[in-house]
């Protein structure tokens, strides 16, 4: 399966990817017209269980346009009526088809409108449900599912993709029906109005649409490829402006402005030539068209002059030919769209059926309360889907007792963060088991285990809501005081207390207001109101000053008392409060033990703690 989305595999794109600069920003959605298309429009109706709710809408609504459509069929007899019986005396009789014509004009009007709201509620809803039954989806999804397809492709399936879904359902398929009944309904009256004016429109019809067609064509690979440009310069200036001040530090503004000045300019060629294609089309198609018109009412007129037809029939004539012209132009236009919503759909419809690598079992074991918070590692062996060559562990056989606190250290890439990824059950290991408090945990729910764990990353999460909303995620049920307690036991009372708005204030997408170890006092209150058995710390690798520190430190103390903990450890001082050291090498646990007893052995841990530590050391 596919998941990698068509960006980077389109021709055009490859074309760019030569200019400087050209990564797209990995999560913005991209434009509509950028979605690939599928040739099989037949996709479409995966869409089915989607739209099926909904029948008895789609049934009125069909019934609505089935009306219009015939209604505004029977609208050029009405004028032929009128016209043929203009100077006739009884004007009663013209009173009344006039009377008809306002009446046919109020129920075209009605239907239409009860058409455009049932339709267009339609694709609303069932687009609604289609985001939504992917977000679901896709929200539970493993790691290894976001390792072979970019967040922002996602988004742009569930933003993008059904936007184009909506646009086909809610208007596009009711015109393409509204159209397809007119040309059909159109065609044979024609046909019945005049045989051989209908002769004539079918020979000259190919010599319009055929030249339409080919510069058509011609212009929307123009139009794209102008489009790819401008994205591909926009990104380019989204670029130097994001890092604006590292390029002034280089002096690289001259570059820069050397860079986004050629790359505007290309897209001003490339819309110059657009710009050019599109008046050559103009031209023509205004003549040709003008011109088959022309063609036509001159035989019509010479017949009429001849008496062979009224003047009323010539006129119905042309407006048919008119409706069907246009319900040809129209039905062009929405093939391309359709196959753009079958693309979208295909999409969709894969991360819909998606499969996840990690599964619940279907018969799913219960833990036995209360949750002691015993880990266990049976000759784990595992590698990375992304990386198969490399043993992220190694046989690692491990026991961490209920209430135990375990630092892993060892050098970067050694396999603690797997060692944590590993117990969330976000990857199933090739070998062997991880279990809690004796259960594997493939055979338990992971909703239900994972309520039992604790997690502070090593980078801190900080969603875009108040302080107060981000501790309250570790336990959406508690209360304020609660909540305040957490931050309190975790140091960040203070900070939060004298933020603009105390616990109410908004705390910036990402955190942005935050700096690092506040926001890992907040990762730290979240754990603490989770109030779990099992706490799993990735500490911060990146230094904090010497206050932040302290009391990040006590924080973690206070969070690491009466549960199991497990410690990516960074820092000497947590390492010497643990229990135990596990240390790690290249996937294996080298050895385990005390600090005072590792530092005696003198192997890998006496010469991480004297590279590592000597800061942490001297301060000692
Ligand atoms: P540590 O936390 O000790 O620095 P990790 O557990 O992060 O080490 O990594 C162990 C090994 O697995 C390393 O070789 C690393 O490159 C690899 N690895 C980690 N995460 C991934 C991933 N998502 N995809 C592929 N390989 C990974």
């Amino acid at each position: 399966m596919n998941l990698i989305g068509p960006q980077g595999t389109r021709p055009e794109q490859g074309k760019l990817s030569k200019g400087p600069g050209m990564a797209r920003n990995q999560t913005a959605p991209t434009a509509e017209e950028d979605r690939e298309s599928s040739r099989e429009i037949s996709v479409l109706g995966a869409l089915w269980p989607f739209m099926r709710p909904y029948r008895l809408l789609m049934f009125t609504a069909t019934c609505a346009l089935v009306l219009t459509a015939g209604l505004s069929l029977t609208l050029p007899l009405a004028v032929r009526r009128v016209v043929d019986n203009f100077r006739i005396s009884e004007s009663a009789l013209l009173n009344q088809y006039f009377l008809a014509a306002l009446v046919i004009a109020a129920l075209l009007a009605a239907g239409t409108g009860l058409r455009y709201a049932l339709v267009t509620r339609l694709g609303e809803r069932v687009v609604a449900d289609i985001r939504k039954a992917v977000f679901d989806r896709v929200i539970g999804m493993s790691p290894a599912f976001f390792e072979k397809i970019m967040t922002g492709e996602v988004l742009s399936r569930i933003t993008t993709d059904t936007t184009l879904i909506q646009s086909v359902l809610g208007s596009s398929v009711s015109i393409a029906l509204r159209n397809l009944l007119i040309f059909m309904g159109g065609m044979v009256l024609m046909l019945l109005t005049s045989a051989k004016l209908t002769g004539l429109v079918l020979l000259i019809v190919p010599a319009v649409i055929v030249p339409i067609m080919v510069l058509g064509r011609r212009l929307r690979g123009i139009s794209r490829e102008n489009q790819d440009w401008i994205a591909a310069s926009s990104g380019n200036a989204g670029e130097a402006l994001g890092a604006v001040q590292t390029v002034q530090a280089f002096t690289h503004e001259t570059a820069s402005r050397a860079q986004f000045s050629q790359m505007t300019e290309t897209a001003f060629d490339v819309s110059v030539k657009r710009i050019r294609t599109r008046a050559y089309l103009t031209v023509i198609v205004i003549f040709l068209v003008f011109s088959g018109i022309v063609g036509v009412l001159w035989m019509g007129a010479n017949d009429v002059r001849a008496g062979l037809m009224s003047e009323g029939t010539l006129i119905q004539f042309v407006i048919y030919a008119v409706l069907v012209a246009g319900s040809v132009a129209a039905l062009s236009e929405i093939w391309s769209e359709l196959q753009r919503a079958a693309g979208a759909t295909e999409r969709l419809i894969e991360l819909l059926n998606a499969t996840d690598t990690v599964q619940d079992p279907k018969a799913a074991q219960a833990l036995s309360q209360p949750v002691k918070g015993e880990i266990t590692f049976q000759d784990v062996s595992f590698a990375y889907p992304a990386r198969p060559g490399v043993q992220a562990l190694n046989a690692v056989n491990l026991v961490v007792k209920p209430g135990e606190t375990v630092a892993f250290v060892g050098p970067s890439g050694a396999g603690k963060t797997t060692i944590i990824q590993m117990i969330q059950r976000f990857y199933d290991p090739d070998q062997g088991a991880v279990l809690l408090d004796g259960v594997a945990l493939p055979d338990l729910q992971r909703a239900d285990f994972r309520q039992h764990l604790a997690m502070v990353p090593q980078d801190p999460v900080i969603f875009a809501a108040s302080a107060r909303e981000n501790i309250r995620f570790g336990r959406p049920g508690a209360t304020d005081a609660e909540v305040e307690a957490a931050a309190a036991a975790a140091a960040a009372h203070d900070f939060i207390s004298a933020l603009p708005e105390g616990y109410d204030s908004f705390v910036g997408e990402r955190g942005v207001m935050l700096s690092g170890g506040q926001k890992q006092r907040i990762a730290i209150a979240r754990a603490i109101l989770r109030d779990a058995p099992v706490l799993l710390l990735d500490e911060a690798t990146s230094a904090l000053d010497a206050e932040s520190e302290r009391l990040v430190q006590a924080a973690v103390d206070e969070l690491s008392q009466s549960r199991t903990t497990l410690i990516v450890a960074h820092r000497l001082a947590t390492v010497k409060k643990a229990d135990r050291i596990v240390v790690m090498e290249e996937g294996q646990v080298v050895a385990t033990g005390t600090h005072d007893a590792l530092v005696a052995e003198g192997g890998l841990y006496a010469r991480l703690a004297r590279l590592q530590f000597t800061d942490g050391l001297a301060a000692e």
